[in-house]
């Protein structure tokens, strides 16, 4: 079956098209905002490795970018509460113009605490940009500065995101039936 069709329990919520034009409006508001900096995106592991390589890619200006790992969901789909730096990156954050980069923002729970730790190393700048907001799970309040699309509350699937290391290589979003 082509990656493109959809399976049984699966259904598209944005399409690769939609995914496509979003980005690369993303892309053409970031190269604004950070005209004349040199910006590092900090994405996170694993599901934010899709969004970035495409984002980084509608970003014109000096750019460069580094990973991090949390602990993730494992096999569940629902979230244990529980958040550990798994990865860090590899050089300082000191004055440096830092965008963390996410594929998903559920109950706030990463995204707050990485900007606990990330705050601490006294960056120049500090904002987040995410694929996707689902604001009706929201247990921590987090400031979204760039956000591609705001869903349901729907387990989602596809351009990086998983269930049990499946559905990363889908080129849309796709919820998941329950
Ligand atoms: P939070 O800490 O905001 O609850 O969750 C952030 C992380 O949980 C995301 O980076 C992602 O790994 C995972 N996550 C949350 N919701 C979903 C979802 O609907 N689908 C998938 N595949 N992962 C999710």
């Amino acid at each position: 079956m082509s990656v493109l069709e959809t399976k049984p329990g699966l259904e598209v919520l944005i399409s690769q098209e939609q995914v496509r034009a979003r980005v690369r409006e993303l892309g053409a508001e970031i190269s604004r905002d950070y005209e004349g900096k040199e910006l590092l995106l900090l994405a996170v592991l694993k599901g934010a490795a899709v969004f970035l390589a495409d984002l980084l890619r509608e970003i014109s200006g000096s750019v460069t970018y580094d990973f991090m790992a949390t602990s993730s969901y494992g096999t569940d789909t629902k979230s244990s509460g529980v958040v550990r730096l798994l990865k860090d990156v590899d050089k300082g954050l000191a004055g440096r113009h830092v965008l963390i980069v996410e594929d998903i923002v559920d109950t706030g729970l990463t995204l707050s605490y990485l900007l606990e730790v990330l705050s601490q190393r006294e960056p120049a700048s500090l904002r987040v940009c995410t694929l996707l907001d689902k604001p009706t799970r929201r247990v921590q309040p987090v400031q979204i500065d760039y956000c591609g699309f705001t869903i349901p509350d729907r387990f989602v699937v596809g351009y990086g995101l998983d269930h049990d290391e499946q559905y990363r290589n889908l080129p849309f979003v796709g919820a998941l039936s329950e």
